[in-house]
């Protein structure tokens, strides 16, 4: 596993109306880019204004980790 927090993070994309988790400069729904300029976020996974894409990816990545 790594652990390049920094990396990833939920991120507010101006040409979207919800928040999307970023890894490797992509949203994990893969409809977005992330161009470095805005600050990635940890946390707050559960929040209502996250994109239910990138959402379900994490909760299923997380899942996957502690099984
Ligand atoms: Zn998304």
């Amino acid at each position: 596993m790594e652990t390049a927090t920094t990396n990833e993070g939920w991120v507010y994309l101006k040409n979207s109306p919800k928040w999307h988790y970023i890894r490797n400069r992509t949203s994990l729904c893969n409809k977005f880019l992330y161009l470095g300029t805005q600050e990635l976020e940890q946390g707050n996974n559960n929040s209502p204004d996250n994109c239910a894409v990138c959402r379900k990816k994490l909760e299923k990545e997380k899942a996957e980790v502690n099984s």
